[in-house]
């Protein structure tokens, strides 16, 4: 099969032509023969982009899955133009040795869910490293599950075992959160020095370590210089930005929306989101990483954390790049090539984030000339919301490819 339209890399668009033969790429050039799809000028053909922080809240105990399964999110996902994710360990059965790790895996294999889950494993209090690489996330204060640490301390012993480890970090210092617990709103419960004190503590760990770090989910402006002087340091560190703490900041929170507008981090000031914004487009932020976290209504309505976010990935890239003016260069790196990188040590042989002979042939297609509305009814998360209902995003999900074939 050939299809031709406009190819974006993180270094150019360009109008060529990509031959795929069965799930992989093939060939990809100017003229390779009659295509047998073209897309439109409209149009702009990404590798498939990849979400590498979800909670698809399914594991062994199937304690969750009223509010998502693998499926579901399989198919919030593949709706938002997503081909592949990496799935968060906070589980009621969460994975953090060889034996849970396997059991977590082979009941995703039951799922049979067409795109590719990457699983982390949990470190907790007391965890070792699993046998076989895995990347690994660490909680180190009280978020959503039981995997977090109440003090520093207590994550350094437990990280001293991890050397040369992937390991994702939660950034919020679960002393200070300790300290603020009395304070009246969520957002001061958990202000931004819980985030800039625990970026230094990450910070230190990966050197100490020396850790493949990424920090989770970035929101506030202190700590972006710690991360660049950590990076002219040597270090290796990556850093995700979720589409709430690009689009929304505390300013957004009334009385009507308090309990829809909660998740750990929270949402910051507007000089915070400007911020993101901005280091997401110079490279300090790497990833854009939903934090997909899906809670009922009746949950958020008791306070749970967390918003869900992989029906609009897709549409929201459009709104980066046409409002917000980011190059369709910089989204593929964001959105597609930095989680290829992540995953792929993972997912080998199949190869995710470049459309390049040897790579999947998963591909996702964005019309940036037909607007999305986002319904309510026409969301696939099994949670059923999305904190964008009402939004129009200027463009929209045009094709989903899987491994050479048509999905959406
Ligand atoms: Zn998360």
């Amino acid at each position: 099969m050939i299809l031709a339209g406009q190819l974006v890399s993180s270094k150019e668009v360009r109008a060529a032509q990509v031959r795929v033969d069965g799930p992989t790429i093939v060939e990809v050039g100017e003229r390779l023969g009659t295509p047998d799809v073209t897309f439109g000028d409209e149009c702009l053909i990404f590798a498939g982009m990849g979400d590498i922080h979800i909670h698809a809240r399914d594991d062994v105990s199937e304690k969750e899955t009223h509010k998502e399964d693998f499926r579901t999110a399989a198919a919030a996902a593949i709706h938002g133009g997503v081909v592949h994710v990496a799935d968060m360990p906070n589980n009621p059965a969460a994975p953090i040795d060889d034996a849970s790790y396997a059991a977590k895996q082979r009941h995703l294999e039951r799922r049979n869910v067409p795109i590719c889950i990457t699983l982390y494993a949990g470190i907790g209090p007391g965890t070792r490293p699993l046998s076989r690489p895995v990347p690994y996330k660490a909680y180190m204060g009280p978020s959503v599950g039981d995997l977090y640490f109440s003090t520093l301390a207590q994550l350094d012993e437990t990280l001293s075992h991890y050397r040369g480890c992937d390991v994702s970090f939660h950034c919020e210092d679960p002393e200070l959160l300790e300290a603020h617990k009395g304070e009246p709103t969520h957002e001061r419960r958990r202000p931004p020095q819980c985030e800039v004190s625990a970026t230094r503590f990450a910070l230190a760990m990966i050197e100490k370590y020396d850790l493949t770090g990424k920090l989770c989910h970035y929101s506030v402006k202190e700590g972006l210089p710690l991360i660049r002087a950590a990076r002219e340091r040597g270090l290796r560190v990556t850093c995700e930005v979720t589409p709430h703490h690009l689009y929304f900041d505390e300013s957004r929170i009334d009385e009507t929306n308090r309990g829809l507008m909660q998740m750990n981090p929270p949402l910051r000031q507007p000089a915070d989101r400007a911020a993101m914004l901005e280091a997401l487009r110079d490279g300090t932020l790497d990833y854009l990483a939903t934090d997909h976290a899906p809670h009922t209504l009746a949950e958020k309505a008791k306070g749970v954390s967390g918003q869900p976010h992989l029906d609009t990935y897709g549409p929201f890239v459009t709104w980066l790049i046409l409002r917000e003016k980011f190059t369709a260069e910089r989204m593929a790196a964001v959105c597609c090539e930095n989680p290829g990188e992540f995953v792929n040590r993972y997912t080998s042989p199949r190869r995710f984030g470049r459309i390049e002979p040897g790579y999947a042939a998963s591909l996702t297609v964005l019309n940036l000339a037909r607007p999305t509305s986002v319904r309510r009814e026409d969301l696939r998360t099994k949670c059923g919301w999305s904190p964008f209902e009402g939004v129009t995003f200027p463009g929209s999900v045009e094709a989903v490819y899987i491994d050479g074939q048509r999905v959406s």
